[in-house]
């Protein structure tokens, strides 16, 4: 049952993720949407295709159960009707089909995406430098380029940097950078008018192809087919592509041909910034914006919100314009009550390390006791750094009381702990993942 109407329920929600991403994400992913039919129960989304609705599940589900009730089956009162293809013509959202012409998408790169204003930090040290190579010599390093990591971690940030950098340095290339949605989109719309050799024309013309979010080529098996001749077609003449996506290649629901080709390259995972990368995102956000905050106010932002830097963006825009509205400077009283939303859970005041300590054990088959020992077995001491770097992170307390709760512990031990797993973050998928669900079970 709802508790308020269908489009009350919406407009919230949409207000509250304008500010969680950028604008064209919105513009792509949550304008489109329409309240539909009139029910009490749940709120009917009709989306212009299923991209739309698998993209607002997968990426916001969490944001969704803050705004909308359950259904008395425990499962959000939310569903989805495709619009019909009556309505609109296209079987796809946005602008690319729907011109008359079936030229093939121009690429429009942000042009706030570049190497400049890309912040490194050991998360993402490795697969910038793998970018960065690409730029300077397209075709003559690893091919295909294949990024991957979570959402809002600057994914589609160094695909465009890769493409600007391009269009610079090697001005008679032909770069070309398209989503996997537009792809297909444009795809359709080729075979629609019978024109794909047109298409097949242009895209072996590139010299450079930038593909984004190739996740959305899952279950499209007609596409995945066509994707895959056009990709061996650019490789076998060494044109470079570069892929993004939100998993690594084994994990995508493709053919193997299609993921064996993914592999052939180089694949580079982009991780969750720690806590210093986050500081330096922030400031490096706030100068392009043109506006001050000191390095504690962004300490203060960076601390509570951690795994995606489109959230410290979200947050940080917020913050501008009501700085400029009340002509104030920016105080950390003020981020706090400007932000408040934004500061999701609050983690810090209520995880314990009592909590950290028993989450941990059970993940690792060991005992608390154990964690809070003195032993260096590899089986007890890694996930004493584990429990060291979780608290460190969740809980907003001295080092030193932190250190004293793991059985006397001193601030040195812990922080080299924390520095220890933060470093094995960049490159460790599955010591990410444990962490993520320790954080979530923590935090639930
Ligand atoms: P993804 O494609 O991985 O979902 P984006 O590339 O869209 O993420 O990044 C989300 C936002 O965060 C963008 O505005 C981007 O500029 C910013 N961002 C992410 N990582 C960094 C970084 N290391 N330095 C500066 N900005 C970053
Ligand atoms: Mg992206």
């Amino acid at each position: 049952m709802l508790t308020k109407t269908p489009k009350q329920c919406w407009e919230e929600f949409a207000q509250f993720m304008e500010d969680c991403c950028t604008a064209t994400e919105f513009q792509n992913w949550i304008a489109p949407i329409k309240v539909c039919a009139n029910s009490k129960e749940e709120l009917i989304l009709e989306v212009p295709n299923i991209f739309v609705q698998e993209y607002l599940l997968e990426n916001f589900q969490k944001q969704l159960e803050n705004f909308l009730p359950l259904k008395a089956n425990g499962k959000l009162a939310l569903s989805f009707e495709i619009a019909s293809p009556k309505k609109k013509t296209t079987p796809a959202q946005s602008k690319p089909t729907s011109q008359p012409t079936q030229e093939t998408n121009t690429s429009i790169l942000n042009s706030g995406y570049t190497f400049e204003h890309f912040i490194e930090g050991p998360s993402n040290q490795f697969v910038k430098s793998a970018a960065f190579g690409i730029g300077m010599s397209p075709g003559k390093s690893y091919n295909p380029l294949f990024i991957h990591g979570g959402v809002g971690l600057g994914k589609t940030h160094l695909l465009h940097a890769i493409g600007h950098y391009v269009k610079q340095h090697h001005k008679r290339m032909k770069v070309h950078c398209i989503t996997t949605e537009q792809f297909i989109n444009d795809l359709v719309g080729h075979l629609r008018s019978k024109s794909m050799d047109k298409m097949k024309r242009f895209y072996r013309s590139l010299d450079v192809l930038l593909v984004d979010d190739i996740q959305f080529l899952e279950n499209r098996l007609n596409f995945e087919e066509e994707f895959c001749n056009m990709f061996e077609a650019l490789i076998n003449q060494n044109k470079q592509i570069v892929i993004t996506c939100d998993k690594p290649p084994g994990q995508l629901k493709l053919s193997e041909r299609m993921i064996a080709r993914m592999e052939w390259g180089l694949v580079a995972n982009v991780g969750v910034p720690d806590l210093e990368t986050r500081v330096a995102i922030i400031q490096h956000k706030a100068e392009q914006k043109g506006i001050k905050i000191s390095h504690r106010v962004a300490f203060f932002i960076a601390e509570r919100i951690f795994n995606n830097v489109r959230q410290l963006e979200g947050a940080l825009n917020r913050l501008t314009a009501y700085s400029r509205m009340m002509g104030i400077d920016v105080t950390e009283e003020i981020v706090e009550s400007t932000m408040s939303e934004l500061f999701q859970k609050a983690p810090h005041k209520r995880v314990s390390v009592d909590n950290i300590l028993k989450s941990v054990a059970v993940m690792f088959g060991v005992r608390v006791s154990e964690i809070c020992g003195s032993s260096r077995a590899k089986n007890v001491a890694f996930p004493r750094q584990v429990a060291m770097y979780l608290a460190k992170e969740m809980i907003n307390d001295s080092l030193i009381k932190l250190a004293a709760s793991f059985g006397g512990k001193t601030h040195s031990t812990l922080l080299h702990a924390w520095k220890k797993i933060s470093k094995q973050l960049g490159t460790d998928e599955m010591l990410r993942r444990q962490i993520q669900m320790a954080r979530r079970n923590l935090e639930s």
